[in-house]
């Protein structure tokens, strides 16, 4: 069955699928596993970005809450002031500051800068020059300094900072303040800040009177701005409860800034290679103005730590079982070959066996000529033929004259040896592959000859070569030699003609040729009667 398959080619089939499997199911498996690492790592900053968002949020409320003091007919004094944004910044650590920035038209200037501030030292309006520190602000229409600041300790340089010399914090409060709405700038170093966190000031426009419909009425109205001063580092740690999000690189983006400003904050990179293919970026609800979003990428160990070995064991377990499939085969065929190779060799033997039986079933044990129920058969057979054929069939009889006398003086064995001998020289005067020299019992021996037109020629060479042997017969009565008598018949087979008739016709003919004399030769046609000597 293998064979007829072609081992092979079913190896290599049986291989080709078993990799195309092995392959395809790991592959399938890792993909699939990989797919649901990138909705796990999704699904975390998803739960990133709405925890931030909250936290945004509770700190915009706490900075409300401060507003709220300023809505009162009665604005609060510092003491008020730094008694509720205390109690803010006890519970809200993102908060480096909170201030009040009155605006303080110039004519007011004055009164501001004498007024003195409980033990704080003397309130004077000041600007940065362009070299970086400090200085009492020129004379300007109108002032936006920060009044109010707490805690004062850390914040000292802000404290009397008019907002309004700086461009980012101006444009800020000038829009906080026209629209009417909280809005926050985008990522500025604080004056107070001292390590390299990034903040952002938020800012709350308070007017001497509620509900102003038009900007125009918002610019007359206008008392000031309570403001927040946020560390974004600080918030967004606060919004991940400080826990470490290991090997994921967050960067804090604020997309309403131009592309060189719009980094927030980047978590540290803690030395870890990032997979840059996975880019996952998304947005915080619009807030204060503020449109953030937090872009994310894992590293390549966030990856490999979530990966199992399943793709790699079903691969290779694929794999094995191929290999074990192709083996069992290769072992199969072998073993089919083997075995066929076996039954051949037993069949060849069987074959050689049969042959020689038959052989020997077929010849003479003394002579190795063909034997008497050889001869049968083969006669039987060529008489049909000829008879189908009208073609002439021969039947000689060869007898060895006084054969009787030469076993007695000679001994038998002799005897033996001279029937082979006899044989031998009658099968070497035969030359046509249908003729057949038989022994046809004792010391008598026959021929068959199909389709010979001149048999008696045959039997006379037979006879002659046998005499010319010269095997020494001192006890025949006819020569001192081994001598043969022949009979002969010759025949096209009629219908109604008996097979035997020819051979008992060829019978009459040995007869004649043993009454004529021995060592002779005669020939009888069917029918005919011996003539008497
Ligand atoms: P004839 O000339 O009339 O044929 O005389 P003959 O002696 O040949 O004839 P007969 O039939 O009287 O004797 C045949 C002898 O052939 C008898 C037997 O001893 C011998 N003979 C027959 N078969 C064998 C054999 O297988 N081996 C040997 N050695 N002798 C055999
Ligand atoms: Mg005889
Ligand atoms: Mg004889």
């Amino acid at each position: 069955m293998l064979k007829k398959l072609h081992t092979p080619t079913v190896l290599v089939t049986v291989l080709f699928f078993g990799l195309f499997i092995s392959i395809s199911s790991g592959y399938l498996l890792y993909n699939i596993e990989g797919r649901k690492i990138t909705r796990e790592f999704h699904k975390e900053i998803d739960e990133n970005v709405a925890s931030l968002h909250k936290e945004i949020v509770v700190n915009f409320e706490a900075l409300r809450s401060l507003a709220i003091l300023f809505s009162d007919s009665n604005p609060p004094d510092w003491n008020h002031f730094s008694l509720e944004a205390k109690s803010i910044l006890s519970r809200h650590n993102g908060i480096q500051a909170l201030e009040w920035i009155p605006l303080v038209m110039h004519a007011q200037r004055g009164t501001y800068e004498s007024k003195p501030l409980l033990n704080l030292p003397k309130f004077e309006i000041i600007a940065r020059k362009k070299q970086g520190n400090m200085v009492r602000s020129p004379i300007k229409e109108e002032y936006f300094p920060v009044y109010f600041v707490e805690p004062y300790i850390g914040n000292e340089l802000a404290y009397g900072f008019d907002l309004a010399s700086n461009t980012t914090r101006y444009q800020t409060l000038i829009s906080a303040r026209n629209s009417g709405l909280p809005t926050a700038t985008g990522s500025i170093t604080l004056v107070q800040e001292r390590g390299n966190q990034k903040g952002f000031l938020a800012f709350i426009p308070i007017y001497k009177v509620r509900g102003l419909s038009t900007e125009e009425r918002r610019k007359k109205n206008l008392l000031g701005f309570v403001l927040g001063v946020f560390k974004i580092g600080d918030i967004y740690h606060n919004s991940i409860k400080h826990k470490v999000i290991k090997n994921i690189q967050i960067t804090l983006l604020d997309e309403t800034q131009p592309l060189d400003k719009k980094t927030l904050y980047k978590t540290p990179n803690q030395g870890v290679e990032l997979n840059n293919e996975i880019i996952y970026k998304k947005s915080l609800p619009l807030l204060w103005g503020r449109q953030w979003s937090i872009a994310a990428s894992p590293s390549k160990a966030f990856i490999t730590n979530r990966r199992n070995v399943l793709p790699l064991a079903v691969f290779i377990s694929f794999l094995v079982f191929t290999m074990y499939i192709a083996l069992y085969i290769n072992f199969i065929s072998k073993r089919a070959t083997a075995v066929q190779k076996v039954v051949l060799a037993q069949n060849q033997e069987i074959n050689e066996a049969n042959k020689k039986l038959k052989l020997l079933s077929r010849s003479d044990g003394l002579t190795g000529i063909a034997n008497r129920r050889y001869m049968d058969e083969f006669f039987e057979h060529e008489w049909r033929l000829a008879l189908r054929n009208q073609t002439s069939i021969s039947f000689i009889i060869i007898d060895i004259d006084f054969f009787k006398l030469y076993n007695d003086n000679y001994g038998h064995p002799q005897g033996d040896d001279c029937l082979k001998r006899v044989a031998k020289q009658l099968q070497s005067n035969l030359h046509r592959p249908r003729d057949l020299v038989a022994r046809y019992g004792g010391e008598e021996f026959s021929l068959i000859l199909p389709q010979t037109t001149s048999p008696i020629e045959i039997a006379e060479n037979c006879r002659a070569s046998i005499e010319k042997m010269n095997i020494p017969h001192e006890f025949s009565k006819n020569a001192q030699v081994i001598t043969v008598s022949i009979g002969i018949c010759a025949v096209i087979p009629k219908i109604n003609t008996s097979s035997r008739l020819l051979i008992e016709t060829a019978d009459k003919a040995l007869y004649l040729a043993k009454e004529n004399g021995r060592n002779k030769v005669e020939e009888l046609s069917i029918g005919a009667r011996i003539p008497s000597p």
